[in-house]
């Protein structure tokens, strides 16, 4: 490993990874199946080490999945707990800093924490392209590299939450990392607590206060109301993995198959009644999270109230406090409540787009304006190794902008991207080497016995033309509807890319 504080900054390098997250660890090990020992691979990673938003999300987060599916390529975690332990964020840290060390032995790695990505220029000449790449260094110092193919891995931008703006002075608004909520304030404390998100982060806050303190009075604000895939069907424990539950495969697949574009509404439906889980009927929105009936059950019982509103401010009027709605409607709330902002942190900004593989096909973004995998685990470890292939070149995966499409119309986002994750998936299968599925650790689908998978694979085989048709009709109504990137990359269109 090198130094960045005594060696001199690398001036050349075979790869480069910007963002030291799961996705760009998964790259870095997509990577290493085709790069040597001596070739060299610089990380540039922001932050003080690899982990990316683990490292600064609340506490109490715990992974949806089993533990085993969640790494990078195959490697194992040393936990020693069993495969259902949904791991807690010291342990989610502590094994990509186990990744990172086994990936260390397999390419020359360099190391640069605390740096942070600018720009890239991408340069074709008579001998090929290469990649200008340009950073900040630990001291905010100008530095650039070469590098015969760049990786950015940025992901989701996922940002922490800031505690609301509030207008009141009597109440307490807070983050769920913050000291004060975490700690003796909060505890010492015995006024209502009003979570506002309904999300994944929102259902940890409210179960890891039911942990914490027991009895203690919690309302939940939670907007149109969060639909979780069923974790008990999604992954049935013990031997009922061999007859019972469904697998991803399926799941995913019969969602895309219920969607033709149009119909969100009717598609979110249909999986709420069969896979979902949620505190009411009137959950609207699914965004992939996982929930166990226990926990939905916890959760539900530790609530005082379920809000399905928006929340808008929180005001002073004359001795009342009102916590006020977007609706427009408001509650009269005790002074000294606590607001904690559990509200979606992901994408915040609007970005502009940028192609998966740039134009000159030295650039490699994993990142939602050309998404071709909502799991950014999943596309880094199959891009990568499409990349290194160079088979990237001509497979016409379809691209989504997942981010206009959020923007554009939330509920849309979940099937569309079941959609796009089936007809790309079918894609990479059918085109890349054995190894790499069989390596695919990331696959949710490991969690069943082989002949469930094999079930699968037969089903794909035998229908992949229908499905394939079915698909491509379906995403290209959503790109004519919301008018963004839904298709096949303009440099395959224009370009030699087969039919899929
Ligand atoms: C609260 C929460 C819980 C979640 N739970 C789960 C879960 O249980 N299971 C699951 O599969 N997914 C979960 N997710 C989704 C999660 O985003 C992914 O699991 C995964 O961690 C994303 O990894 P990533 O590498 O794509 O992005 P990140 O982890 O965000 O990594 C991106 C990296 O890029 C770096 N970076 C960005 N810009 C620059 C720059 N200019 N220069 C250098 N470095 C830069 C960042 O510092 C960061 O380290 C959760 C998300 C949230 C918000």
């Amino acid at each position: 490993m090198t130094d960045p504080q005594t060696d001199p900054a690398p001036e050349r390098c075979a790869l480069c990874i910007v963002g030291g997250g799961v996705a760009g660890l998964n790259a870095l090990f997509s990577a290493s199946v085709h790069l040597g020992k001596r070739d060299r691979v610089v990380l540039i990673e922001r932050n003080p080490r690899v982990g990316g938003m683990w490292t600064e999300t609340y506490d109490y987060v715990r992974l949806h999945q089993p533990h085993p599916m969640f790494t990078a390529g195959n490697i194992p975690w040393t936990l020693g707990r069993e495969p259902a332990h949904l791991a807690s964020k010291p342990e989610v840290l502590h094994h990509l800093q186990h990744c990172l060390e086994v990936l260390r032995e397999r390419v020359d790695l360099v190391e640069l924490y605390g740096h942070r990505y600018t720009e890239h220029e991408e340069r074709t000449g008579p001998g090929g392209s290469e990649v200008v790449v340009r950073y900040a260094d630990a001291s905010g110092a100008p530095r650039e590299l070469r590098a015969a193919r760049l990786i950015k891995s940025f992901g989701y931008r996922i940002e922490q939450n800031d505690p609301l703006p509030v207008s009141s002075e009597r109440v307490h608004s807070v983050a769920p990392h913050e000291a004060a909520f975490l700690g003796a304030p909060l505890a010492e404390s015995d006024t209502p607590v009003y979570v506002v998100g309904g999300g994944k982060t929102g259902m940890d806050t409210v179960y890891d206060l039911a942990r914490r303190q027991p009895g203690r009075e919690v309302h939940l604000l939670a907007g149109a109301g969060t639909i979780f895939t069923n974790r008990d069907r999604a992954f049935p424990s013990g031997a009922r993995r061999y007859w019972s539950g469904r697998t991803g495969f399926r799941t995913f697949r019969e969602f895309a198959l219920q969607y033709n574009g149009d119909n969100e509404q009717e598609a979110t439906d249909w999986y709420r009644r069969t896979h979902g889980l949620c505190l009411n009927d009137r959950c609207q929105q699914f965004m992939f999270g996982v929930l166990s009936e226990h926990e939905n059950a916890a959760i539900s019982k530790a609530l005082t109230g379920l809000h399905m509103e928006y929340f808008a401010d929180v005001e002073d009027d004359g001795d009342a406090t009102r916590l006020r709605f977007r609706s427009g409607g408001s509650l009269a709330i005790p002074p000294g409540s606590w607001i904690v902002n559990t509200s979606g942190h992901i994408m915040k900004q609007r970005r502009p787009y940028e192609p998966y593989l740039s134009d000159g096909g030295a650039v490699l973004s994993i990142q939602p304006t050309s998404a071709v995998h909502f799991l950014t685990t999943v596309a880094s470890y199959f891009l990568t190794h499409l990349f290194m292939l160079g088979s990237i070149e001509t497979l016409p995966l379809y691209e989504l902008n997942q981010q206009d499409l959020l923007l554009k119309n939330k509920r849309a986002w979940s099937p569309a991207c079941s959609t796009q994750a089936l007809y790309n998936t079918m894609l990479i299968a059918g085109n890349v080497p054995t190894e790499v599925l069989r390596d695919f650790g990331l696959n949710f689908d490991l969690w069943f016995p082989a002949y469930r998978r094999l079930y699968d694979f037969a089903v794909l085989k035998r229908n992949a033309a229908a499905y394939g048709a079915h698909c491509r009709a379906t995403l290209d109504r959503v790109g004519e509807r919301y008018e963004i990137e839904s298709g096949v990359l303009r440099r395959h269109a224009t370009g030699a890319a087969s039919a899929a």
